[in-house]
């Protein structure tokens, strides 16, 4: 059993990982670093949707149905701000703004955003480790058929829908296109010995972590198991434009295009059943190949997932510490 598990993640998809994994292991294990290259202002609030999306999923107090947000939150104040004439295409619920509200005052009073979000997660009662993976303010930005857009306005705005061109990520903080990675969250990836890829978009949620100063350095370095969950099940998103961005920048939409993608950052690459005529060429590539129902609809399936992928990760170790002996 891994001592220490890191885990890099985006909202959504990679919160079912990040969850299985809290019921499974000792939360005291686990290091949770989410994407903060979605984030963005709003109302003059600092809006952070994938660190939510963690706090909310593993507090339990998320909307189930939606992946995020708060269970029965209510737009009364959102409502209010339309009928001023606001823009309003990002949903931001009246619990949810709370949120918001105490990151972006905290911010104001110059504390850092990794102290706030260990706080946040403190005052949900999550007891893993939440850390940013920077202190930079570090957003994506894409180049699409609508012009250069933020995250949030490609993917809610926009629903997606603009062709993409190009992406890359700049430093609001330093003005510049670089970020830098946290003391803590380097420790974490240095000191674990099991490091795990969410099941996130590689390109949008995951990616923006690996562009960040240290971070691939910390992976191609680390002694560490490294983990990836496909995000593709038969080559298709569950849901989100995954396959069509990496088809846009130019990677395949499948599982080989998810290896080429972590090309040197991964040891395994976990797949579902419906890839598994994929298995041969990626073992060919060097890669240990896990083949598993990689769907989590529920925290059933979420804790049975996370339970049976360390379980297949330890035999796999198991012949080799039989070798090395
Ligand atoms: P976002 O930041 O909220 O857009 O979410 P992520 O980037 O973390 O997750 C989006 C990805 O999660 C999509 O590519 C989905 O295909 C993937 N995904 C969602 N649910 C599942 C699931 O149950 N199993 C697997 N393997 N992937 C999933």
């Amino acid at each position: 059993m891994p001592e220490q598990i890191s885990i890099i993640s985006g909202g959504v998809g990679g919160a079912k990982l990040v969850e299985g994994l809290y019921h499974t292991v000792d939360s005291k294990q686990l290091s949770v670093i989410p994407n903060v290259a979605d984030d963005d202002e709003f109302y003059g609030l600092w809006v952070s949707p994938d660190v939510d999306t963690l706090l909310y999923t593993l507090s339990n107090r998320v909307n189930r149905d939606a992946g995020w947000g708060i269970a029965g939150d209510t737009l009364h104040l959102q409502s209010a701000l339309t009928q001023l004439g606001r823009d309003s295409w990002m949903t931001l619920g009246d619990q949810d703004l709370a949120t918001h509200i105490t990151r972006s005052e905290r911010l104001q009073r110059g504390q850092r955003p990794t102290d706030i979000t260990t706080w946040l997660a403190a005052q949900s009662g999550i007891d893993c480790r939440v850390l940013l993976p920077t202190d930079d303010k570090w957003q994506t930005r894409i180049e699409s058929s609508h012009g250069v857009l933020s995250m949030q306005q490609y993917f809610v705005k926009h629903r997606h829908q603009p062709t993409v061109k190009n992406l890359y990520h700049r430093n609001i903080t330093t003005t510049g296109m670089s970020a830098e990675i946290t003391p803590e969250t380097q420790q974490a990836l240095e000191h674990s010995d099991l490091i795990f890829i969410a099941p996130s978009n590689p390109l949008l949620s995951i990616g923006p972590t690996l562009a960040i100063n240290g971070v691939r350095e910390c992976l191609t370095n680390s002694s560490a198991k490294r983990v990836a969950v496909s995000p593709l099940i038969g080559g298709k998103a569950v849901k989100g434009p995954t396959a069509e961005v990496m088809t846009a920048l130019g990677y395949r939409a499948d599982v080989l295009g998810i290896a080429d993608y972590y090309h040197g950052l991964i040891d395994t690459l976990v797949i579902d059943e419906q890839d598994q005529q994929h298995a041969d060429a990626l073992a060919q590539q060097g890669l240990e190949v896990i083949i598993m129902n990689t769907l989590m609809d529920d925290l059933t399936s979420r804790q049975r997932f996370a339970r049976s992928l360390l379980d297949a990760i330890a035999d796999q170790q198991a012949p080799r510490k039989t070798e090395v002996a």
